[in-house]
């Protein structure tokens, strides 16, 4: 007799990159994304059964998970493909590589170093030479927030990036 294998579980899986953020739960800047859950069981292996689905908003530092409506999951999902389309937001590893490069800067002449703001602007229209624009200035915008609140003392770390949108 041939046994037969079934197993159950939950499947998570990012739908869609959201640019970067504040967490509300752990207060880091990082990169957010659309996951997708759901309950599964499974014969041999392959899900043969999938239900209750739930959509999420994820940090990508502390995994605190805002849930969604399904109708403001199309909504994300349309809005996330249009800012790709539109080149709005960049995606994953343009907006770390951009945000990486404003950050080098501040270390190298430190949070309320001299020089710091035009040195900043230099940066700014050097990376506008080598990415979008728009991508630029959309990144940009959040970084400042962000160095705003570490010269009030708080970390502007934006971790490695762990949910890939294929
Ligand atoms: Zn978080």
């Amino acid at each position: 007799m041939i046994p037969i294998l079934i197993g159950w579980g939950k499947d998570t899986k990012s739908l869609a990159y959201l640019g970067i953020a504040r967490c509300s739960n752990c207060r880091n800047y990082d990169h957010l994304y659309l996951c997708e859950t759901s309950s599964k069981v499974t014969l041999f292996f392959v899900p043969i059964l999938k239900w209750g689905k739930k959509y999420f908003k994820v940090c990508n530092v502390c995994d605190a998970r805002q849930e969604i409506s399904e109708a403001k999951k199309t909504a994300l999902l349309a809005e996330s493909r249009g800012a790709r389309a539109n080149a709005k937001i960049p995606s994953c590893k343009q907006a770390a590589s951009i945000w990486q490069t404003l950050d080098s800067t501040v270390a190298g002449y430190g949070v309320n170093g001299p020089g710091l703001e035009s040195q900043l602007g230099k940066v700014v229209a050097r990376l506008e030479e080598r990415y979008s624009e728009k991508h630029v200035k959309y990144v940009v915008s959040v970084y400042m927030d962000c160095l705003q609140r570490a010269k009030a003392g708080r970390g502007r770390e934006l971790r490695r990036p762990r949910y890939y949108v294929p």
